[in-house]
C-alpha cells in the first residue's frame, strides 16, 4: 500500500512537471541543454559531437579498448558475470555528462526522450539478445525525491521507439543503498549486494536487457542481473546510455 502511494504521488509530481514544461515549452522555446543554444533540448552542434561507442571494446564489458578483446585486464580481475555483456550507446565524455546531470538533477527529464533516441541510434550495432527491457529501479525513497527515475524514462522512450517490451517494477530495490559515487569498485559490488528483487512473472525464461545511464565498473548491473537471474530470467545484458572509462 505505502509502494501504492509513494509510486502515486511520485506520478503526480512527474505529471505536474510536465504539464508545467508544456507550459514553459510554450512561452520559452526550448534551448539546447547543454550549450544554450536556442531551437532543441539537443542541438545539432551537440548532437554533432556525440561520443559514439565505437568498436575495438571488450566483448564482456564494453569497454574501450586498444585491440578487439573477449576479456579486458579489469574483466579479468573482476568478470561481471552472470552479466552476459554491457554495452552503450556513448562514452562519458562530453557533453554526455552533463546532459545526464540536466536530465538527473535539474529536473529536465524532458531530455529522456532525446538521450533515449542515441540509444535507439546505437542499438543495431550491438546485436543484444532481447525479450524484455527493464530498468535498474531507484530505492521508492529516492525516486519519490527526484520524482522520477531517469533510467526508467530512457526505457519508456527506448521501448517505445524500437516496439519492445518494457518490464514494468519486473526488478525492484529492496534496500536503499548510498550512492556509488566515489567508491571503489570492490566497495560499489559491496554497496549493492543483494539490494534487488525482480518478479518471476515478468522475467522467467525471458532474455532481458537491463538498462542504466551510466555504467561505470557495472556493478549496479551486476547485482541487477543476480536478481533477475534468481527470478528465473533467460541471459542478462546491460544497456547504458554512457560508458565511463
Ligand atoms: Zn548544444
Ligand atoms: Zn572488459
Amino acid at each position: 500500500m505505502t509502494d501504492y502511494f509513494q509510486s502515486s504521488s511520485a506520478h503526480w509530481k512527474h505529471q505536474t512537471r510536465r504539464l508545467a514544461n508544456i507550459i514553459l515549452d510554450f512561452v520559452f522555446p526550448p534551448v539546447c541543454a547543454h550549450c544554450k543554444k536556442p531551437g532543441a533540448l539537443i542541438c545539432s552542434d551537440c548532437l554533432a559531437a556525440i561520443p559514439w561507442l565505437t568498436e575495438p571494446i571488450c566483448s564482456h564489458c564494453g569497454r574501450v579498448v586498444s585491440r578487439p578483446m573477449l576479456r579486458c585486464a579489469a574483466c579479468q580481475k573482476n568478470p561481471l558475470f552472470p552479466l552476459e555483456r554491457v554495452r552503450a550507446a556513448t562514452i562519458f565524455a562530453n557533453p554526455i555528462p552533463d546532459l545526464i546531470h540536466q536530465l538527473k538533477y535539474n529536473g529536465l527529464f524532458a531530455l529522456a526522450e532525446p538521450l533515449a533516441g542515441l540509444m535507439v541510434e546505437a542499438w543495431s550495432n550491438w546485436k543484444i539478445p532481447v525479450d524484455l527491457v527493464v530498468a535498474v529501479p531507484l530505492h521508492p525513497d529516492r525516486e519519490k525525491k527526484r520524482g522520477y527515475n531517469q533510467s526508467d524514462l530512457l526505457v519508456t522512450h527506448f521501448c517505445k521507439k524500437l516496439n519492445l517490451e518494457k518490464g514494468v517494477r519486473a526488478l525492484q530495490r529492496i534496500r536503499n543503498t548510498p550512492p556509488q559515487v566515489g567508491l571503489n569498485a570492490s566497495n560499489r559490488q559491496l554497496n549493492v549486494a543483494n539490494a534487488f528483487q525482480a518478479d518471476p512473472n515478468q522475467v522467467a525464461g525471458k532474455d532481458v536487457v537491463l538498462v542504466d545511464d551510466v555504467c561505470t565498473t557495472g556493478s549496479t548491473l551486476k547485482a541487477g542481473a543476480e536478481a533477475l537471474l534468481a527470478a528465473g530470467a533467460g541471459r542478462v545484458s546491460g544497456y547504458c546510455l554512457a560508458r565511463a572509462l
